[in-house]
């Protein structure tokens, strides 16, 4: 008899985006005439040409491959020196980490799941409410959580409340917990942590002998330049976080999967006698053995979003998201509705008007403006009563949702 893992049953089915088709598919049927009106304002997906500089190092990357003097078989599993290096001196210059400190893989989806592999059982995980999905279904998936309850809320697993009182950052919690998902800038709140906020999270997780898993996929949207955009930039966190990044957002690579982990020599764990072993040695042997390294030519094209073309083509890509969501946040503002996020994020987060639910509002804008959102609710308890908005468009489809958006309110 072979035993599948009993984790997976208590899996909630995925209820959000297949709950947000259902109705986006009732209301085309319903109105035929509305359907080509559509817009789309829900997914974390970009919409975006990638950067010319990395389309040409990925042609080039290809020819490699049909040369014999040229060719590349199996790569470093861990990635290519010259795209870790490249990290190391651009994302991490002054940051005091080094190219193999840095990991390169397929995605930071896959890397924040995956890494579950290396830590043990029985660890207490914080995770924040809103959240992103892949942390609270990796851990149920893993045997980190009992069963869900009626919110979707697993037992076991702390949640930490984020609302606009806190700034959507959470609270230190008052129990001690062993790991802590943060995500920041934020996705879906789009609200982006201080230097004060971080600092007092790396001095908790130091006190608790707890790993920050930090998720900075968002970093390249930061505008203030008193928003930290590493937990590197904070004193202490070498020793006590890690940081999971990604080319998706900032070179618009969701189609082609390009990501990395940065894990600090400093950073360690306990074995089950009390000795102290190094995440990233745990890390780079469980790189070696599951994992055959990323493509070849999508490495190439991520390091050329390092080049000087590739930069200044990064920052334009950059200026259009967030100037799409500049107007998104006017155009609520304007309709007297409360808004957070958006300013150093591509996720503009606003408040229902008072009594009105996330859904009813995803009802609302679907049905007067046929428009898609993302009812907050869909992130976790805490979400009820916001809905985020996507500044992931043409500019084109984004003036004509603030349209729509004033004509409605
Ligand atoms: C988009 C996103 C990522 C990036 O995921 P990839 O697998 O690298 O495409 C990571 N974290 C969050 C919160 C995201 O929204």
């Amino acid at each position: 008899m072979a035993r599948i893992n009993d984790n997976f049953l208590k899996l909630k089915a995925g209820y959000l985006f297949p709950e947000i088709g259902r109705r986006v598919t009732a209301f085309t049927t319903a109105n035929p005439d509305k359907a080509a009106k559509l817009i789309r304002c829900g997914i974390g997906d970009v919409t975006e040409p990638i950067p010319a500089a990395a389309a040409q190092a990925m042609h080039d990357g290809i020819d490699e491959q049909t040369n014999r003097d040229t060719f590349h078989g199996y790569g470093p599993e861990q990635g290519y020196g010259f795209l870790r290096e490249a990290i190391a001196e651009n994302a991490y210059a002054g940051l005091n980490i080094s190219a193999d400190e840095i990991f390169v893989s397929d995605g930071s989806k896959c890397d924040s799941g995956n890494i579950l592999d290396i830590l043990g059982q029985g660890n207490v995980i914080a995770v924040t409410d809103p959240v992103y999905p892949v942390y609270v279904d990796t851990n149920v998936m893993i045997g980190n959580t009992g069963e869900g309850d009626a919110d979707g809320r697993y037992e076991g697993l702390v949640y930490l409340s984020c609302t606009a009182e806190n700034d959507f950052v959470p609270a230190i919690p008052t129990e001690k917990v062993d790991v802590i998902y943060l995500c920041y800038p934020n996705n879906p709140t789009g609200a982006a942590a201080t230097r004060e906020q971080l600092t007092e999270w790396v001095k908790y997780a130091k006190e608790n002998d707890a790993i920050i898993m930090y998720d900075a996929a968002y970093e390249a949207f930061i505008q203030d330049e008193n928003v930290p955009r590493s937990i590197f930039e904070i004193e202490g966190a070498h020793e006590c976080a890690m940081e999971f990044r990604s080319f998706s957002k900032n070179g618009g690579f969701t189609g082609l999967r390009c990501g990395y982990i940065a894990i600090p020599d400093a950073l360690t764990g306990a074995a089950a006698d009390g000795s102290r072993v190094s995440i990233k040695q745990l890390w780079s042997r469980r790189t070696s053995t599951k994992f055959n390294g990323a493509s070849y030519p999508i490495q190439k094209g991520a390091a050329a979003l390092f080049s000087p073309e590739g930069k200044a083509q990064v920052s334009a890509l950059i200026e259009h998201y967030m100037a799409n969501a500049s107007l998104l946040r006017t155009a609520c503002q304007e309709a007297g509705l409360t808004v957070y996020g958006g300013e150093n994020a591509p996720y503009v987060w606003v408040a229902c008007p008072e009594g009105v639910t996330s859904w009813d509002m995803f009802d609302k804008m679907l049905n007067d403006a046929s428009v898609v959102i993302t009812p907050g609710s869909g992130f976790g308890a805490a979400g009820e009563g916001f809905f985020r908005i996507s500044a992931f468009n043409s500019k084109a489809n984004v003036e004509e949702v603030c349209r729509r958006i004033k004509e409605i309110f």
